[in-house]
């Protein structure tokens, strides 16, 4: 049940089977929002969930496309919400990994030009790497005429309510530099907020300024491998010994198998069981590879398997 021959395979999976599976990974990587929670929501029991399999042995990890606020403001989100005993070093963000591969990887040399929120600044702030200045260009400044700064070496994308014309045409300067690289955070299109409304995501950000300079962007969130690397480097992770929870079939599950994990989703978000099983269906491989292994209604449906 638990191994291979679960792969692919999205079969909706209850009490006993889940305990089965947990049974057989040491670490659990949960996806966030339409997880563990749905905006300043907890999902029924997810505090409890984690507690206990924090309790039996099991690593947990927190792995999320969010940007919009910094490790450390993750912590308190997740004390607000119930969960008494998740630290920074069990959360990687999209806005973490971004400044960890800006670092250690890109190992950039100069200034990076950032489409972004408090997020993600504060990670590279906390990374130590060097931004090009947020100046309040006024009212009457264009591209025309606004200054660039000769130093950047790196073009980042992430969510940015502040999103305008402006900082579009610098960064697409920064960017006819084939040599400055063009990074961004996540590939989300848009996400769901209360009441029906959505707002766009980095993904659209990311999508304009591709367009606009004829280059494409090396995204560091889901479903890249990156942040699993981001994981598996700083804890040792076994991919076969990690099970990964998410809501979305594109992002959490397609990572997962990107990453050679087993794989679940979770109905209490984005995506729907009919959608994983029109997939299923469908020629595309990477749709093939969004399938998840299993299925659970809620992860409050974990505690049945956990207590007792
Ligand atoms: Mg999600």
């Amino acid at each position: 049940m638990a191994g291979a021959a679960g792969r692919g395979g999205c079969h909706t999976i209850r009490g006993a089977q889940i305990k089965e599976l947990l049974q057989s990974k040491r670490n659990v990587l949960f996806d966030c929002d339409g997880v563990i929670w749905n905006g300043e929501t907890a999902v029924t029991g997810a505090p409890e969930v984690v507690r206990l399999l924090k309790q039996q042995g099991k690593r947990v990890f927190f792995v999320t496309n969010n940007c919009t606020r910094p490790r450390e403001n993750y912590v308190q989100k997740f004390s607000r919400l119930g969960f008494t005993d998740v630290a920074e070093e069990d959360i990687f963000s999209s806005a973490y990994c971004s400044a960890a591969y800006l670092r250690d990887v890109a190992r950039v040399q100069g200034k990076v030009f950032v489409i972004g929120c408090y997020g993600v600044q504060k990670e590279l702030l906390n990374a130590g790497v060097t931004m090009v200045e947020e100046d309040d260009d006024g009212p009457d400044v264009s591209i025309y005429d606004c200054p660039l700064d000769p130093d950047v070496k790196a073009v980042l994308v992430g969510y940015d309510e502040k999103f305008n014309f402006l900082k579009l045409a610098k960064a697409c300067c920064y960017l006819r530099n084939s040599e400055c690289l063009f990074l961004a955070t996540d590939p989300d299109p848009w996400h769901p907020l209360r009441g029906g409304r959505v707002t766009p995501g980095s993904g659209s950000l990311t999508a304009a300024l591709e367009t606009a300079s004829n280059r494409k962007a090396t995204v560091i969130g889901k479903p890249g491998r990156f942040m699993f690397e981001c994981i598996a480097g700083q804890f040792n992770l076994d991919p076969e010994q990690s099970l990964m929870v998410g809501d979305r079939l594109e992002t959490d599950v397609l990572f997962g198998t990107n990453c050679g994990l087993s794989t679940m989703l979770t109905l209490t978000g984005v995506s729907t069981l009919k959608e994983a099983e029109e997939y299923k269906g469908s020629d595309s491989p990477e749709k093939k590879d969004s399938v998840p292994d299993y299925v659970v209604e809620s992860i409050t449906d974990f505690l049945e398997a956990l207590e007792e």
